[in-house]
């Protein structure tokens, strides 16, 4: 039975090595792998809380990843976190007042999707190597913001590979906007779209369905992969910090070993929230895991109903990366709890495609007793960041705040005293406007970079560097082009001439 550990899709079929499941990205029909048991780590969790966020990082990893060799493993993780994170823990735990702060946003872009994609990169190149691919890996993401700077910084100038990101020109905040434009790296490439978000990830989702031109690709050398949550190499390496944040609390004498801990986690495609169930899997004893939403909150009501409806209108929030109606990594949690039947899966996955909703049997119900599913409102996110300035001296974005508000609802109605970790997924100057104003201050003026640093006045809090110093940088990417011509700029940055014209 214990076998090495593989991968399967969640809509069934073969199992493929961790090698096949990283590069593939999503499986051929459509499903998401998913482990095919989960690992052992080997030893009592209690054993490893002398190591250091790398040395955990490798048992970990390298338990649902074993094809990696170990020398493979270390210096992937060295690449990823050795010099590229603003603090020596990589994932600090801060308490204030009694509340626990894991904070996940002290990569590059200052948000947490840093965690894994400073990883996935060499993770995906080592995979390559391994199976004999001889082939240029492209990374083509549509992005509304963040993810594409992450991944922009996660994939500069990695061997054997390209990256292009198409953003809408005038979807993404000026912070944003420069944060890609002034990216370095002599594999990166930043378009503007003359058009929004859905037309991007029309685009990009056009071109990966396009055979012909994978087959022009094919013979220039070149093959797609994904930077996407779905793949597994991203969900995987989010699995450590909650770990982590664990024997952190035992090293500081806040738990006994074997005392379960709670976790808030601020939700949009449900793979952070994911990440932490699959510790759970692996034997960290946790007791609830408050998923948080912002007011398009599908999973409080899927949690609380066993229905899941997208048939809504998404609404823009102070909290974008969380503005979601369709929660991708949800599917792996519903393949776990539902016996591991893909036929199942996929009932509902083609449910959702044809009518946006489906509805899940109690039995399945009883699988997530330990989920909770809570939402805030604009308004209560605001206080929530202002309550915890004002009381705590603790200065937080619009996505932890919706993280923080929910954890206090939570315990509200239940009296749990649990000790819990409220994870804080982006730094608050990401958002100036917006926690300005949450903490009482005046944010009148359209400018961001402005505001980044009158929240460094308002809060007493030094704004980092990564965000300081954009507007110094120079920019080197310029290209826009309508959406209709996605396609054409993609073979215009990848043909093999290129150089000699
Ligand atoms: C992506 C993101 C989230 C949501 O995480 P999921 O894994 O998609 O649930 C929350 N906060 C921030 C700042 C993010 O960038």
């Amino acid at each position: 039975m214990a076998g090495p550990v593989q991968y399967k899709s969640t809509r069934g079929g073969e199992s493929v090595s961790c090698f096949e499941a990283i590069m593939g990205g999503i499986a051929p029909d459509g499903g998401l792998y998913v482990p095919t048991r989960f690992p052992n780590i080997g030893k009592p969790l209690t054993d490893l809380a002398g190591c250091s966020y790398i040395q955990l990082a490798r048992q970990i990893i390298g338990a649902f990843f074993p094809d990696f060799s170990s020398r493979d493993l270390e210096q992937s993780l060295r690449s990823a976190y050795d010099q590229k994170f603003g603090h020596p823990d990589i994932a600090p735990l801060v308490k204030k007042g009694q509340y626990f702060f894991l904070e996940l946003f002290h990569g590059p872009t200052l948000a947490f999707k840093d965690m894994a994609l400073s990883l996935l990169p060499h993770l995906l190149k080592k995979a390559s190597l391994a199976l004999g691919n001889q082939k240029k890996i492209v990374i083509l993401t549509a992005t509304s913001g963040d993810t594409g700077k992450a991944a922009l910084e996660g994939f500069a100038d990695v061997q054997g590979t390209e990256i292009i990101v198409f953003y809408p020109k005038k979807g993404v905040s000026r912070i944003q906007e420069r944060q890609m434009i002034t990216q370095e790296g002599r594999n990166t490439h930043v378009v503007g779209i003359e058009g929004n978000f859905d037309d991007a990830q029309r685009g990009v989702k056009e071109i990966f369905a396009d055979r012909q031109f994978q087959k022009r690709l094919d013979d220039a050398g070149c093959m797609f992969s994904s930077a996407n949550s779905i793949n597994i190499g991203r969900l995987v390496p989010q699995v450590v910090y909650y770990v982590y944040s664990y024997l952190t609390l035992l090293k500081r004498g806040e738990i006994r070993p074997g005392q379960a801990v709670n976790f808030s986690v601020p939700t949009g495609n449900f793979g952070n929230i994911l990440a932490a169930y699959y510790a759970q899997k692996i034997g960290l004893p946790v007791g609830k895991l408050i998923c948080a939403s912002n007011i398009n909150h599908v999973l409080y009501d899927f949690f609380t109903t066993g229905i899941y409806d997208r048939n809504r209108n998404l609404v823009a929030t102070s909290s974008p990366s969380m503005d979601i109606l369709v929660s991708s990594n949800l599917e792996r949690l519903l393949y776990d709890v539902c016996g591991k039947d893909p036929q199942l899966v996929g009932k509902f996955q083609d449910a959702l495609q044809s009518s946006g909703r489906y509805e899940i049997s109690d039995r399945m119900r009883s699988g997530f007793k330990d989920f909770y599913g809570g939402y805030a409102t604009e308004t209560d996110t605001a206080s929530a960041i202002g309550y915890a300035f004002h009381n705590l001296d603790y200065l937080m974005d619009t996505h932890t705040g919706v993280g923080f508000d929910v954890y206090r609802k939570y315990v509200r109605q239940t009296g749990d005293d649990t000790k819990t970790v409220i994870v804080s997924t982006a730094s608050p100057f990401k958002f100036p406007d917006k926690v300005i104003e949450a903490i009482g201050g005046n944010s009148s003026t359209g400018d961001q970079m402005e505001l980044v640093y009158r929240l460094e006045e308002v809060s007493g809090q030094k704004v980092p560097q990564n965000i300081g110093n954009l507007d110094q940088l120079p920019v080197r990417h310029d290209r826009v082009c309508a959406a209709s011509q996605m396609k054409e700029l993609v073979w215009d940055i990848l043909k093999p001439d290129k150089e000699t014209r």
